[in-house]
């Protein structure tokens, strides 16, 4: 429970609040109950501040970029969910080959500024639903590519209210993580390094992984995407298929007649269906594959 006058601060700092919001307004998925604030901040400053008001009154926060990697739960979240925008959302060049994206930057607009300066090596992320924040917390990655391949620094917020930077290899990216994952830290801005290449050329092969994208995913049914993790050997869509379980339902979830690796909202889906049926298809395939298959996705409350 939110304090009205934790509200009015929020309010004075020029932040967007939200009480009592529907969390599956901000989810790909659709799903999720309300979480008791949901703010919308727009500059640094604001936001150090928010910080130190949650660790002074100990309200849980957490950062979203959009939301399509995300299950939150149908009981929704306390404390507050705290929604990069305002300066974050700027894209700036550096120098002649580089970009500094806002974490709030969507991936879209990100690889449409990269194309518009014929810069190539965004165009795996074309497609990929989230924010920049969004792709470096998780290592997001396509066709080949994934974040890795164009991060050269970053900087963020800490939980003691200090900036500070990774650079390269500090990212210590790996299959779907990097050391921003699981950790309290903030992304504010990410600076991508690309190459210079033909504008049409970068057009055509954004293009090409959209419709790929197009003919292989359910871009038409509310999803985040690959449920699963790929397995070391594996693939997860594969061995789900194997079991018998495309189109296995549960409530209004269903393992996508499409891609087995997603799982859809086929209308009024809570998150417990999803749960359960993630946790069908999770024990159905250790049973009969010995695979046994880590969760892509991340669930709010965790665990
Ligand atoms: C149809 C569909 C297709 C998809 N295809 C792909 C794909 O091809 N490849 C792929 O890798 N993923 C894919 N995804 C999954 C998803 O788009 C990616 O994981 C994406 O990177 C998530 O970004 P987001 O901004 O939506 O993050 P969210 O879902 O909002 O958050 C995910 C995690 O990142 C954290 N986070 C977000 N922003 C910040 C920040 N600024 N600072 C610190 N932590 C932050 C959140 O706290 C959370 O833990 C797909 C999803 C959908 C719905």
């Amino acid at each position: 429970m939110i304090k009205e006058e934790f509200v009015e601060y929020l309010r004075a700092l020029d932040v967007v609040v939200r009480p009592e919001e529907p969390m599956s307004l901000h989810t790909s998925f659709r799903i999720g109950g309300a979480v008791d604030c949901f703010c919308e901040v727009p500059t640094l400053e604001a936001l150090k501040k928010v910080l130190k008001r949650c660790r002074e009154e100990a309200i849980p926060y957490r950062v979203i970029g959009l939301g399509s990697n995300l299950l939150v739960d149908d009981e929704g979240l306390s404390g507050i969910v705290i929604k990069l925008t305002g300066d974050f959302d700027a894209i700036e060049p550096v120098g002649e080959t580089s970009l500094r994206c806002g974490a709030g930057v969507s991936l879209a607009g990100a690889c449409i500024a990269a194309k518009n300066r014929s810069l190539s090596g965004l165009e795996f992320a074309w497609g990929i639903p989230g924010s920049v924040g969004g792709a470096v917390y998780m290592n997001a990655g396509a066709y080949g590519g994934e974040m890795k391949d164009v991060v050269v620094s970053s900087r963020y917020l800490d939980e003691n209210g200090e900036v500070g930077e990774l650079v390269g290899a500090d990212h210590a990216f790996t299959y779907r993580r990097s050391a921003y994952t699981d950790s309290p830290r903030i992304i504010l801005d990410v600076t991508l390094q690309l190459t210079p290449g033909s504008k049409n050329e970068i057009f055509f092969r954004m293009q090409e992984n959209m419709d790929k994208r197009k003919n292989k995913q359910p871009t038409n049914r509310p999803s985040a995407g690959s449920v699963f993790k790929r397995p070391q050997g594996y693939y997860a869509a594969a061995l789900i298929e194997e079991c018998g379980l495309k189109g296995k339902t549960m409530g209004g979830a269903q393992v996508s007649e499409k891609h087995s690796g997603f799982i859809v909202n086929n209308g009024g889906a809570t998150a417990r269906d999803v749960k359960e049926l993630v946790e069908y298809v999770r024990r159905t395939v250790l049973e009969k594959t010995g695979v046994t298959l880590e969760c892509e996705i991340k669930f709010w409350p965790e665990g």
